[in-house]
């Protein structure tokens, strides 16, 4: 049975970073650790071939804690050890150039996540580190801990070492033994590409919390008796606002995508989150969304009587495509139950009222979200607080370590969370090199 220095559980974006900055570190101390990487999956890296529509947003050229929801404080640390232009620095050096698009979301300049993908795995390859595949792996024991306090058979093998903790990682055919373990197993979010939740369990048998884990960044499908198919395809600008238990808890404006099944888009998917902890978690939770974002129902129902005033013959469907694509307006109209060819001098006072409510605070009629089939990433996992934010260690179990998406942190749309994937795997590649070291 082969030994391994370090054994990092997950070939994804967090894994394979760690794998590099672990095999780098101890290169620069003239030191070779053994490493290997195990995988589930037959292939390793097919979330990051899918990733960005298939060119991967690697990250964001503005990245700052309050693009992700976690303890800001613990956040702030972790991405100032490693923050975005190392990342540009750093696939520079793998042969990877990236190129900043006007969103401010960085792309390597050949638009294809393959580029990432290979310029990882020839790194590694460089770097002497084993990828096996097929490798699911079932439980990570600790044989000397300091709960325990037991010498396993073997164990003094590892003796002359300044730490002596020693673990046993058994994958579905077997086991090996490990120095030091790094968990990157990532969350459920696209279970096909071999991220199920797995490590979770794992992790819990060793004594660390995992929160309630949702989809987040999911698309949203709503009641079958709204208008969404007929829009289809339309983009518009919304203020998107949850509440939970009446109380707003989220207010954010972008880009609503209208879809066969619900809505879509950027400001959906990084609300969704809220939507899905509140209904797992049993709360009354509402979304609500404002047509004209920033400005009030007050604002807009004046807005209307001065309309009228100014031109009293124009029809109110009229006035209101002139700001927002017809076929929505036209769906509106329709649930404030007003005529589209009513004259603006017409409006009655109770039509101008539910005119304004349909379009400033409109309840989308959600049913659930997409699930985790189409979920990007994971909110929940393992907090924060169990873990060394210097080193990614756990503080649990002495020589284990949890990165990327298995912990309890999660990003918006726009590369923030492969930072966090290449963030966490840093500290914990570096540290482990360092730890290992003779
Ligand atoms: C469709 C889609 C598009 C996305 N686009 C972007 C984007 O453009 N930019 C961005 O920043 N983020 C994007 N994300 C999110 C980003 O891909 C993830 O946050 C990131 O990949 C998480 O990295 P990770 O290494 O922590 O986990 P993962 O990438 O999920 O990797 C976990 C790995 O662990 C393996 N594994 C799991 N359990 C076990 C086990 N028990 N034994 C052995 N191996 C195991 C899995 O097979 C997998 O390879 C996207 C996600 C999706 C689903």
């Amino acid at each position: 049975m082969r030994e391994y220095d370090i054994v990092i559980v997950g070939a994804g974006a967090a894994g394979l970073a760690a794998a590099i900055f672990s095999a780098e570190a101890a290169q620069k101390k003239n030191a070779s650790p053994a490493i290997v990487v195990l995988d589930s999956a037959r292939k390793v890296g097919a979330k990051i071939l899918v990733s960005g529509g298939g060119r991967c947003n690697v990250t964001h050229d503005d990245v700052s804690p309050e693009d992700f929801n976690g303890p800001r404080n613990i956040v702030r640390n972790i991405l100032a050890a490693f923050n975005e232009q190392a990342t540009v620095r750093w696939f520079e050096s793998l042969r990877v150039p990236l190129k900043r698009e006007d969103t401010g979301k960085l792309f390597p300049v050949s638009d294809s996540a393959r580029t990432v993908l290979h310029a990882l795995l020839r790194r590694c390859e460089e770097l002497g580190v084993a990828i096996l595949t097929e490798h699911r792996v079932v439980d990570v024991a600790p044989l000397i801990s300091p709960h325990a306090g037991l010498l396993p058979q073997g164990g003094e093998r590892f003796s002359a070492y300044a730490r002596d903790e020693i673990f046993t990682v058994r994958w579905e055919g077997g086991a090996l033994p490990a120095r030091r373990v790094i968990l990157a197993t990532g969350g459920r979010s696209l279970p096909k590409t071999g991220s199920d939740g797995s490590g979770w369990e794992i992790v819990r048998r060793l004594g660390h919390a995992v929160t309630t884990t949702v989809p987040a960044l999911v698309p949203l499908v709503l009641q079958e008796a709204m208008f969404h198919a007929e829009l289809s395809g339309i983009s518009v600008t919304v203020e998107f606002s949850t509440f939970v238990n009446g109380k707003v808890i989220d207010r954010r404006t972008g880009s609503l995508l209208w879809t066969h099944f619900g809505v879509s888009g950027p400001v959906v998917m990084d609300a969704s989150r809220h939507w899905t902890l509140a209904r797992v978690n049993g709360q009354e939770v509402k979304i609500q969304c404002n047509f004209f974002p920033g400005r009030s129902f007050e604002e807009v129902g004046k807005w209307l009587i001065m309309a009228a005033v100014a031109r009293p013959r124009g029809t109110v469907n009229n006035l209101l495509a002139e700001h927002l694509p017809e076929r929505l307006v036209r769906a509106l109209l329709q649930k404030a139950g007003v005529e589209p060819g009513v004259q603006l001098g017409q409006l009655t006072r109770e039509q101008r009222r539910f005119l304004t409510h349909a379009f400033t605070s409109f309840v989308l009629p959600v049913e659930r979200d997409r699930g985790w089939n189409f979920a990007e990433v994971t909110a929940g996992g393992v907090p924060l607080q169990e873990i060394d934010y210097r080193t990614m260690e756990s503080r649990k179990v002495p020589g284990l370590y949890l990165i990327g998406e298995m912990l309890d942190c999660d990003g918006r749309i726009g590369g923030f969370n492969f930072q966090w994937a290449w963030a966490t795997g840093y500290l914990a590649g570096r540290a482990c090199a360092k730890s290992t070291a003779p």
